[in-house]
């Protein structure tokens, strides 16, 4: 639960008109930030056990000051209180201490039983992080009202609307550019290769990689796609021998990666200027 509790800041910054949006961050990722240093010190301790959820291999073994509900709520007073005294806003210094606890409440949704409610007492998580989707809804849902005109949309359903959220999502969806043509894509898939390769040839394999790379890309959004934003999403499920035969195209080192890579698209280019390319 990481993304989550800047959703919580950054919800508090349009409703708390005091803190400033850094304070506001601080509060809600404040044990976060103080549990490491826990860790170091040795008060409290972690281990790394691969697979012991989807989304993290960290076991918290033991973490009662920075995560347990009662020191949640110590470290809200203190911070709450804290804030008051220097500025003497009662508010903000709510919502501070709304924030501090938040993180509680959110890492409780995330993590495995493990979350004391006081040290040493019954722990407790409904261990979202067992379900990656799971995971993935809570993290990745979070957008700031402007911020979301940034994303890229193909599709998409508004469930619940309090704002203005479907107005500014048919935006977003209106310009998400018209995929471009075949003709432009095979000539940039050639072009990237013919690049790569003489690239490749020179000894700048990065830059090499880096071309047939997206002359790859520029191939798969040539074929049946499952995501037309990203065409190499489930490019394997869609197209197994296409993709095998990439694979083992990359593995190879650039010059051999970019004549394989070649052989592979030329089904589906002009004979003419795959030929040329031979040569
Ligand atoms: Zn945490």
């Amino acid at each position: 639960m990481f993304i989550a509790h800047f959703g919580f800041a950054m919800a508090a910054r349009r409703v708390a008109p005091q803190p400033a949006f850094g304070t506001l961050l601080l509060a809600a990722m404040l044990v976060d930030g103080i549990w490491p240093v826990f860790v170091l010190l040795e008060w409290e301790r972690v281990e790394i056990v691969p697979g012991i959820t989807a989304v993290t291999p960290l076991l918290f073994a033991s973490y009662p000051y920075t995560h347990s509900l009662l020191f949640g709520a110590l470290w809200a007073a203190l911070l709450g209180g804290g804030y008051y005294t220097l500025r003497r806003d009662r508010g903000g210094a709510l919502w501070l201490a709304a924030l501090v606890l938040s993180h509680w409440v959110l890492d409780f949704a995330a993590h495995r039983p493990d979350m004391p409610l006081w040290p040493g007492g019954p722990k407790v998580g409904l261990g979202l992080w067992y379900s990656l989707p799971g995971t993935l809804v809570v993290e990745f849902a979070i957008f700031d009202p402007e911020e979301i005109a940034l994303a890229r949309v193909n599709v998409y359903r508004v469930l619940l609307d309090r704002g203005s959220v479907a107005e500014r999502m048919a935006a977003i969806a209106s310009r998400v550019e018209a995929p471009p043509s075949r003709d432009w894509l095979i000539g940039q898939m050639l072009t990237l290769l013919l690049v790569g390769l003489l690239r490749a040839q020179r000894g700048e394999l990065m830059s090499a990689r880096a071309m047939l790379g997206k002359a790859v890309q520029r191939f798969a959004a040539l074929q049946e796609t499952s995501d037309n934003l990203d065409p190499l999403r489930r490019f394997e499920q869609l197209h197994p021998e296409l993709a095998a035969k990439i694979e083992a195209a990359m593995r190879l080192d650039a010059v051999q990666t970019a004549r394989a890579l070649l052989e592979i698209f030329a089904p589906f280019a002009p004979e003419r200027a795959i030929e040329a390319i031979r040569k």
